[in-house]
């Protein structure tokens, strides 16, 4: 005889498509339900694209269908439509007029990537504070970062920012570190919190961030998303009103085909590419000379291929890692370096671009 206790673990077999994570540790299975040997699965998906609850549903019927003593399964789905993306205020005010929390944030930016482990957040955390460098030279507004990688929060470490965010007004006050303001699901939980929670809590936590945060006057908000391209990114773009996006890649060439997948899911939404950075894209020896360790082209062939412009490339310096791991950006703690320059050099377009707009 089967139990519900075996379906549940077997459930845990059903990857969310496109995703290596299972539908049961996204939260999406709520109900389980055995009546002998037939089964009844209900599952509730937040998404647009109508191939994800049939792929779930049809995988759902074939794993739990070859568990011994089960004849039928069904599988009651529960779709949401995802809310649409808020239009932005319009013109240089920008923001999301329909939401208070982004009422002050002037233009909001995503940073994204097809895949992890590219620099995105390093590159997030250094332009922010290149952003902030300029910003605050010419008198203007404040600089901010969403982290929204749940599973992997790294941007409080790299920027040095650690403590409980405050509460008031029933609003989380960002913690502030080298001028940039910064919220992330690293100050809110304890590293030990088990990944199997984190699922269920990505769009609730997100929308939080998006809309109970007190972020003050920001000129600009830079939304580190998480790494990937799959249907909880998307769900995350169309949560925050976005006036544009950079997309992270490395120099190899077939890294522009993850890239462009990634920024596919911008045009879906209709949020404009603000450019391509490159990571990691060459060596600098002893000699000034220059050394392209993980091949070249990926940035610019990217940036073609989306019809927008490579606003940079940084290279790879030891420095960077350290400053990540000592909590101070490179831009901080060595802004003569090469990277820093280039990362000043990004956030001068990114600033110029935005404002063109
Ligand atoms: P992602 O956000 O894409 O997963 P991270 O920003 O966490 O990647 O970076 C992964 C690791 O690579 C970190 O240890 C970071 O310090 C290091 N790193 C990123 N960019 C560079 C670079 N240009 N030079 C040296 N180390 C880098």
């Amino acid at each position: 005889m089967a139990d519900k206790d075996q379906i549940k673990d077997i459930l845990r077999m059903v990857k969310f498509p496109g995703f290596s994570r299972d539908i049961v540790s996204f939260g999406l299975v709520r109900d389980v339900a055995l009546d002998g040997a037939n089964a009844q699965i209900s599952i509730e998906v937040t998404t647009a694209d109508s191939r994800v609850p049939e792929k779930i549903a049809a995988d759902v019927k074939q794993t739990v269908g070859e568990i011994e003593g089960i004849d039928d399964v069904k599988v009651r789905m529960e779709i949401n439509e995802p809310n649409q993306q808020p239009k932005p205020g319009g013109g240089s005010s920008g923001g999301a007029s329909g939401n208070p929390a982004m009422q002050k944030v002037k233009y909001a930016i995503a940073v994204a990537s097809g895949k992890g482990g590219v620099g995105k957040s390093t590159v997030a955390v250094n332009l922010a504070c290149a952003l902030q460098r300029i910003l605050e030279a010419e008198g203007k507004g404040g600089v901010g970062i969403m982290d929204c990688d749940i599973y992997g929060p790294s941007v409080p470490l790299m920027l040095g920012a650690a403590g409980r965010p405050e509460i008031e007004n029933d609003m989380i006050l960002p913690i502030e570190n080298f001028g940039v303001r910064t919220i992330s699901m690293g100050f809110l939980i304890d590293e030990d919190t088990p990944v199997v929670w984190r699922g269920p809590m990505i769009m609730k936590t997100i929308q939080q961030f998006a809309q109970n945060v007190n972020w003050g006057e920001l000129e600009i908000l830079v939304v580190d998303l998480p790494p990937g391209t799959g249907d909880a990114q998307l769900s995350l773009v169309q949560t925050i009103p976005l006036e544009g996006a950079i997309i992270v890649t490395t120099p190899q060439p077939a890294a522009a085909n993850v890239a462009r997948r990634g920024a596919r899911m911008f045009d879906k939404v209709n949020v404009p590419q603000l450019g391509v950075i490159e990571n990691m894209s060459y060596m600098e020896g002893p000699d000034g000379g220059r050394q392209a360790l993980f091949g070249e082209g990926g940035g610019q062939e990217t940036a073609n291929s989306l019809e927008t412009s490579l606003l940079g490339q940084i290279p790879l310096d030891p420095n960077i890692r350290v400053g990540c791991d000592q909590g101070i950006p490179i831009v901080v703690s060595d802004p003569e370096s090469a990277a820093a320059k280039e990362f000043v050099k990004i956030a001068r377009q990114v600033i110029n671009n935005l404002v063109k707009k």
